[in-house]
């Protein structure tokens, strides 16, 4: 029943794995390429990027927007 809410609601993401840090490695899953650090999503197995110094997960696509956004900023400042 949990899987077939799932499928029709989404999942709610709200069990993960410990982030993983990817920096250094040749090969970096889509999730990680963001901030260098992904989670695993324990219901679903989906990985989002994970942001160390905001301590979250970044699991929509208008936060995601909203964090290369503010690279963009550091980098400029
Ligand atoms: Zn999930």
């Amino acid at each position: 029943m949990a899987k077939l809410i799932d499928v029709f609601f989404g999942c709610r993401h709200a069990r993960y794995s410990f982030p993983v840090t990817i920096r250094g490695t040749a090969r970096r899953p889509q999730a990680g390429a963001l901030t260098g650090t992904y989670v695993v999503c324990l219901e679903c197995g989906r990985e989002f990027p994970y942001d160390w110094q905001e301590m979250k997960v970044i699991t929509s696509p208008s936060e995601r927007r909203e964090y290369v956004a503010s690279l963009a900023t550091k980098q400029a400042a």
